[in-house]
């Protein structure tokens, strides 16, 4: 990495320009694969326009502005593997943003897709990143953006390492700030992508600006160590390259510090020190060969390798049977070097190689710019199958998204040993789906390791899970909090959906014998009808709650049926009292905020208002008072509904907490038949069988018709109803009620 301090820039116009087209040059140069016609005649207008919109611009050093878009297209098509359209792109990526070119103009010149990759690196340039906590609905914008076409994240990226490199010219806030922000969120982007060359620079140069002693101690104590390293690896591999040629493999060996990064990573997580980090480096070898041998052919390699050091066993990795997400192929193994020395071995073939340092773009370098893009968009669908669950809200979709897409992967075994990759922080439950959606839906447990655990179990790197299914069971609700991945997800909740469905289909059925039995019609209108009398808005929710038990037509004993047709009586909506008070929990928030009546510890000043007289276990709500402090009401007072709809801001929500502490006044009215003895019996009811203490009683009798009202203590409601109901067992008494005041 050269990052030396760059002494003063001196402007020499017609050097520029020659250097200008000289990296213009190193550019086309890079391109791969074949270039069409229009591909270079769009390239080099592209250039054209660049040139002439940057030309008053330069950069922090000094140099000209155009510098950085040539190399940022260079990077495109050098280290990722792009091709024309995109080398196009991020030739033009500044211009909207930085000069007087406009969208429309880069359309009417280059086409749709240019533009629309333009117009995407534009607006992410607009998006600002909180390192910290990142909100989410920036994270969306830049999401959507990537979904839309992919090269726009290839040549921001391109654009971001080229930024970092050249970072020395920027002053100290402003490196911290974009070494954070790269190593947040462009690195693992990177990774995700399999753009492992990016992802190593972009961690490497963030942290030489972040942790600048660090860096330098670690890269000095590589650089150091070199010589030494080259011996050992030369002998090391000396007996691997005997085989190989005897074989007559062509092939490649490589002997590779691993990124600063990483070691650094590794001082800090196993605490130790930079001589303590046993693999510093790594032995790569790569065997040209042919498609159909590459997978025979590095275990061939393997099998040498093994002929003459040991392997640690639990340190195989088989990622060319199984590639990673990212695309990723590779053979990795650890082995006993004679000095005792573990060594990292990687396995691969020339092509697995290209891909692993140039991620999937490479895949298709010798194709053409079409084939290109098709290949793009194939990675690109996996990556939208996590944007495919039409029910995730925003941020859910973030989440989901989020995790799918930044954690790192773990590798979990079925019992016989496949291997599945799962996003970390995945559950048995995950992987039940990822077996088959079947498997999933039926899941009742797992053994993890042969162990017996819930399905809510999260996975941790190397289980081995086997599924306990039972064809009895069926998704519940409550799985959506057990589940990570997008699939588990969408599959549940249309598991539910399913169910929900097929309720709603017994309901159906139960209605309709009911209509039969009692005479009437199974029609729209009756259903209507039904369907009003349950207060449901709609018919598959209203044949779901008759399955489910809680619209209860029994209860409906014999209606009025005339020519088929089904008379209900109007049902006094209980949700009346309901709407109120989820009014008023809207407005307050849940139960936990409530203001809590007849707790002696929380003393707060409120008052119980005469107009409806609350008692214990009524639904409550409180009024903040101009100057009368809180004065509680009972939801279906008269006056809530003028209080609500007035003074909304002014409620507080309110609940009873304990019963037998406090007392409340309460008034009963009864009327009746005059009756000997009347008088007796009810005080009897109310004071003896009751234990209530009366405030006040008072009776009248007129013309054979006896009224009376009672004022007494009760603890709460229920106290109040039972009360009720006994005087209502006195046969000459034939109305009994409360009243407010
Ligand atoms: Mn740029």
């Amino acid at each position: 990495m050269s990052t030396a301090q760059s002494a003063p820039y001196v402007i020499d116009l017609e050097k520029e320009r020659e250097e200008i087209i000289s990296r213009y040059k190193d550019l086309l140069r890079s391109i791969p694969g074949e270039r069409t016609r229009e591909g270079t005649r769009m390239i080099r207008k592209a250039f054209n326009i660049a040139v002439e919109a940057h030309k008053e611009q330069r950069r922090k050093s000094g140099e000209p502005y155009i510098y950085h878009p040539i190399e940022v297209a260079r990077i495109c098509a050098a280290e990722i593997g792009l091709g024309a359209t995109s080398v196009t792109a991020a030739l033009l990526h500044d211009t909207v943003e930085d000069t007087d070119l406009t969208l429309d103009e880069v359309r009417d010149m280059f086409g749709p897709t240019v533009a629309t990759i333009v117009d995407g690196l534009t607006k992410i340039s607009g998006v600002q990143f909180q390192t910290d906590s990142m909100q989410a609905e920036n994270f969306r914008k830049v999401l959507l953006t990537l979904a839309q076409d992919v090269r726009v994240i290839l040549i921001k990226l391109a654009d971001r390492l080229h930024n970092m490199r050249t970072l020395d010219n920027m002053p100290r806030d402003k490196q911290l700030k974009i070494a954070s922000e790269t190593l947040f969120l462009y690195a693992p982007l990177a990774h995700r992508l399999g753009l492992y060359n990016i992802k190593n620079q972009l961690e490497d140069l963030s942290l030489k600006y972040k942790e600048p002693e660090i860096y330098n101690e670690i890269e000095t104590k590589l650089k150091k160590g070199e010589a030494v390293r080259k011996r050992f690896i030369s002998r090391f591999t000396l007996p691997i390259k005997e085989s190989l040629d005897k074989e007559g493999f062509t092939y490649e060996i490589k002997g590779r510090p691993k990124s600063i990064h990483s070691i650094y990573n590794k001082m800090l997580k196993k605490n130790v020190t930079f001589e303590e980090v046993y693999d510093v480096f790594a032995i790569r070898i790569i065997v040209d060969t042919k498609h159909e041998l590459e997978k025979a052919d590095c275990w061939r390699v393997y099998s040498f390798v093994t002929d003459h050091y040991q392997p640690s066993p639990d340190r195989l990795r088989d990622w060319i049977s199984t590639p990673k997400g990212n695309g990723y192929e590779s053979l990795h193994t650890t082995v006993m070097s004679p000095g005792g020395r573990w060594v990292e071995v990687q396995i691969r073939s020339k092509r697995m190689d290209e891909i692993a340092e140039m991620g999937l773009a490479a895949h298709y370098r010798y194709k053409s710019d079409e084939e290109h893009a098709n290949a793009l968009d194939a990675m690109l669908n996996k990556i939208r199958e996590t944007l495919n669950d039409p029910g995730s809200s925003a941020l859910d979709f973030v989440n989901d998204f989020k995790l799918n897409l930044f954690s790192d992967e773990i590798m979990v075994f079925t019992p016989k040993g496949e291997m599945i990759n799962l996003p970390s922080g995945a559950t048995a439950l995950d992987f039940a789906f990822e077996i088959h959606s079947q498997v999933g839906r039926q899941c009742i447990g797992a053994k993890v390791n042969h162990k017996l655990v819930p399905l809510s179990q999260t996975l941790r790197n190397g289980d081995q899970i086997e599924i306990i299914t039972s064809k009895k069971q069926q998704p519940k609700d409550d799985w959506l909090n057990y589940v990570v991945t997008a699939k588990a997800r969408h599959k549940i909740k249309q598991a539910l959906r399913e169910q929900k469905k097929k309720l709603a289909g017994v309901g159906r059925e139960v209605v309709q014998q009911a209509l039969r039995e009692w005479g009437a019609k199974f029609d729209t209108e009756n259903i209507v009808a039904l369907r009003d009398y349950f207060h449901s808005s709609n018919s598959n929710d209203f044949f779901w709650q008759v399955a489910r038990g809680r619209n209860d037509l029994a209860a409906l004993k014999d209606p009025v049926v005339k020519n088929g047709r089904l008379f209900l009586p109007k049902q006094e909506r209980p949700k009346d009292e309901r709407t109120l008070e989820e009014v008023i929990k809207e407005i307050r928030g849940t139960e936990g905020s409530a203001l809590t009546l007849g707790d002696e510890l929380t003393r707060i000043d409120y008052k119980l208002s005469p107009c409806c007289n609350p008692i214990a276990g009524d639904d409550v709500f409180g009024f903040i008072t101009a100057n009368d402090g809180i004065r509680i009401h009972r939801v279906n007072c008269p006056n809530a509904i003028q209080l609500m709809s007035n003074s909304a801001h002014r409620i507080v929500k309110a609940r009873w907490k304990g019963k037998d502490s406090v007392e409340f006044l309460a008034g009963i009215r009864f009327k009746g038949m005059d009756a000997v003895g009347i008088v007796n019996k009810i005080t009897s009811i109310i004071s003896r069988e009751h234990n209530v203490n009366m405030r006040s009683i008072s009776f009248d009798s007129n013309d054979g018709i006896f009224e009376g009202k009672v004022m007494a203590y009760v603890h709460d409601a229920d106290h109040l109803r039972s009360l009720m109901d006994k005087l209502r067992r006195v046969p000459s008494l034939n109305m009994v009620e409360r009243v407010d005041s």
